[in-house]
């Protein structure tokens, strides 16, 4: 049995090294995770750029916030209330809820206020907080008693069962918020991962035209989106986005229109006029503090438009997700580019901002035994 953890640790912006640590004793109500992958999102790239420091977060901390191993050690009182046993395959959620405030009780534990961020979401945790492994760039994580895991079957290799975390927003932004339905159109402004995961979740719960819209420089991204089942795609500083929504859908406009791009705002825009009357507008994408130019109050009033702001991904939406992913239905494997081992981070987290010259990224891994 190994005593220290060799983990990636994030000393400052853009800096990242290896460093070990001593395995945590395992009690009654805590868990420990062999980390098999570790996901990476647009949000491990903020992270390691340093955007999250003015939310709080600070120095050192390991991050990875999407991870996926198998129970190592567990202690008799989690156990049972987990349903899972040593040895159990799971996929572990980001946050931490406490459990006790006024969020966490009435059912919207994503917003939970009752601890900081530097406490209640994996890879915000800092180091100086025992015992330190606190994110999925490590052999293992330590599993806090309020964590949140869900059983995924050894059937699904690991790069495609850690796809948990960005399906699940897709199920979440693109089917159970809107309430997409058989037949329905569905736009969506951005082809990224979440891009991408919207377009599965909308094409399994049956809707109808599926469109997605990206700039020409994700045009590897608009082919995949194709690949899982986009019907049209738009190249968003080419053509005229609202014109080709009228055609694509013969005036009829869409009933359901998702933004997940990030920092543009003019998705936002161009979905008040891409959605039809009575339609709705889920707005995913963070855009920082910037106003929306354009923006026209009077045309969400008359066409009596549903804007919904979502922020994160609930249990439901996960364990549809994985079993999206369980069932093989989608070639996920096509989404999948890059895996990295542990002393490759920083160059992991440089291929998925798209910054290595040559390397077109779409769903990147952490394999920390690799
Ligand atoms: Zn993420
Ligand atoms: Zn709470």
């Amino acid at each position: 049995m190994a005593h220290m953890v060799l983990a990636a640790v994030q000393t400052g912006d853009r800096r990242i090294e290896l460093r070990e640590f001593p395995r945590p004793a395992i009690g009654a109500d805590d868990a420990l995770l062999r980390v098999e992958a570790c996901g990476l999102c647009g949000s491990d790239v903020e992270q390691f750029h340093g955007a999250l420091v003015s939310l709080g977060l600070r120095y050192p901390t390991v991050p990875g916030h999407e991870p996926l191993g198998t129970i190592e050690e567990i202690g008799d009182v989690v156990a049972r209330r987990w349903g899972v046993q040593p040895g159990d395959r799971v996929a572990v959620e980001p946050l931490i809820p406490c459990g006790a405030c006024s969020a966490c009780l009435s059912g919207r534990y994503t917003s939970c206020s009752g601890r900081p961020l530097t406490e209640r979401l994996y890879s915000c945790i800092p180091t100086d907080h025992a015992p330190a492994l606190w994110g999925g760039y490590a052999q293992y994580l330590y599993l806090h008693p309020n964590t949140l895991v869900h059983k995924v079957s050894n059937d699904v290799p690991a790069e495609l069962a850690v796809m948990f975390n960005p399906l699940g927003a897709g199920v979440r932004w693109a089917s159970h918020v809107p309430g997409t339905r058989l037949g329905d159109t569905v736009v969506i402004f951005g082809a990224g991962q979440r891009g991408v995961s919207c377009t599965i979740a909308a094409k399994a719960v049956g809707a109808g035209t599926v469109i997605v819209s990206d700039i020409a420089a994700a045009r590897h991204k608009l082919e995949l989106a194709r690949v899982f089942g986009a019907d049209a795609t738009i190249v968003a500083d080419e053509e005229p986005v609202v014109d080709r929504v009228r055609e694509l859908t013969r005036d009829q406009l869409a009933d359901v229109v998702i933004d997940v791009s990030a920092y543009a705002t003019k998705p936002v825009v161009d979905a008040i006029d891409v959605v039809k009357t009575g339609g709705t507008v889920v707005l995913a994408g963070l855009k920082g503090p910037k106003e929306v130019p354009g923006f026209l109050n009077d045309k969400v009033v008359m066409k009596a438009i549903t804007i919904k702001g979502v922020f994160g991904v609930d249990r439901p939406a996960y364990a549809q997700a994985i079993r999206i992913i369980e069932s093989g239905r989608f070639p996920l494997e096509r989404l999948h580019t890059h895996d990295f081992p542990l002393e490759q981070a920083a160059r992991a987290l440089e291929t998925l901002a798209g910054e290595v010259p040559g390397e077109a990224a779409a769903h990147v891994t952490i394999r920390p035994w690799a």
